[in-house]
């Protein structure tokens, strides 16, 4: 297993982030296979070993509530022993792997304390075999937030981000931009004559503009066009551009007059079985009409089904942990700009949100049925602002997803 002097030389690190990739990897023709994993060391550092038959390319990053440390290679096939990852030791209480979305592998390991990633190399381990070792060392919960990069400035963001696409090529994280309603299906009206299908589409077209001109990221419309998109269609899309963040933007009206003066601004929401409160499930459910209105036939029946069966799956649920960093991170930056409605975090069943790998929100970025709101939707400053923020919070919740090796 030791790799000789020799082999150490050929060892890529990089230093900034922990997105390794191996000098000698051979094209990605067929998968690298893992067939060992060893654990070693105690409480203060441990060490997670793993055997891969060919060099690939590994993402690194850690996760609080619970503490976790995620490893991502693509192509990589497990042939583990059996009872690989049931038990750990040090501060490695147990790991999990498998397939998190098509092409993409991933490791979970549980730590039974906050960790830091120490190092992360790649070495030869003789006939094109590579071993990659991850040393862990128990860090306070302080260190923990800081070293997921969440507090980084944006400076520091953008070294960061470079250096990822030197290393990982055309492999951008993905942002799927999903401009709710269009065509035949107008969505919420305003007082006068707004259509929210138009509203958000513009917001999306100049949310793209942002994220494009950072040039760390690969962004997709589900529409570009005054066009109706069915709800399984969006979803299709996020699936096959293997989205890495799915951004759903709408904008709500209220039928009452009553409340149409007082009630007003920006809610962020994401996918839970049972609805958050009485006005989130009655949201969901005005989005979901969405097929209906344009004249596609419901299938109401199988629709809890499918949320609750969502989240009850293990990867799934590691997809709506990011779902809700996301949230988080969106909330904070919206909050610094734009209006927020009184409970601007809230969750549904929303058909558009089951998305088994992605992690995905949607975003009523305000009510139609207002006069004040939709004076800022309509008004080019406001959207301005609202972009500048929503793509804040993706840098936030990108940046999370890499940590500084040091
Ligand atoms: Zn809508």
């Amino acid at each position: 297993m030791a790799g000789s002097k020799k082999d150490f030389n050929s060892v890529i690190r990089v230093a900034m982030i922990l997105c390794l990739a191996f000098a000698g990897a051979t094209p990605l023709s067929a998968s690298a296979v893992a067939t060992d994993a060893v654990i070693s060391g105690d409480k203060s550092r441990t060490s997670f070993t793993m055997m891969l038959s060919q060099g690939v390319t590994v993402e690194l990053f850690t996760l609080a509530n619970p503490y976790r440390v995620i490893i991502d290679m693509p192509d990589v096939a497990f042939q583990l022993p059996k009872a690989a990852g049931r038990t750990g030791k040090g501060l490695i209480k147990a790991y999990r792997y498998g397939l998190f979305a098509a092409r993409k592998a991933r490791v979970v390991i549980d730590t039974v304390l906050p960790v830091g990633i120490e190092k992360a190399e790649l070495l030869a381990a003789g006939k094109g075999a590579v071993r990659l070792e991850v040393s862990l060392k128990s860090i306070d919960s302080v260190a923990f937030g800081a070293g997921t990069g969440a507090n980084k400035s944006a400076e520091g963001r953008s070294k960061r981000v470079s250096k990822l696409k030197t290393k990982r090529g055309a492999s951008r994280p993905v942002v799927v931009i999903d401009p709710g309603h269009g065509g035949v299906d107008p969505g919420a009206l305003g007082k006068s004559n707004v259509y929210e299908k138009d509203v958000v589409l513009a917001v999306a077209k100049l949310l793209r503009g942002k994220l494009e001109k950072s040039k760390a990221y690969t962004v997709k419309m589900t529409r570009t066009g005054d066009v109706f998109v069915p709800l399984d269609k969006r979803l299709e899309f996020s699936e096959e551009n293997n989205a890495d963040l799915f951004i759903s933007l709408h904008a709500d009206s209220i039928a009452d007059r009553r409340y149409a003066s007082r009630v007003r601004g920006a809610t962020v929401y994401t996918l839970s079985a049972k609805a958050s409160d009485e006005t989130a499930r009655q949201m969901a459910e005005k989005e979901n009409n969405a097929d209906a209105i344009a004249g596609l036939r419901r299938m109401d029946d199988e629709d809890d089904g499918d949320v609750r069966d969502i989240l009850i799956d293990l990867v799934k649920r590691e997809t709506a942990n990011f779902s809700a960093d996301f949230s988080n991170a969106l909330v904070g930056r919206l909050r610094e700009r734009v209006r927020l409605s009184s409970k601007p975090q809230r969750s549904a069943a929303f058909k558009v949100l089951k998305q088994t790998r992605t992690p995905s929100v949607l975003v009523e970025l305000g009510y139609l049925s207002n006069s004040e709101d939709e004076k800022s939707l309509t008004s080019a400053s406001w959207r301005t602002k609202v972009t500048k923020s929503i793509a804040k919070a993706v840098d936030a919740y990108f940046d999370r997803r890499t940590v500084l090796a040091r």
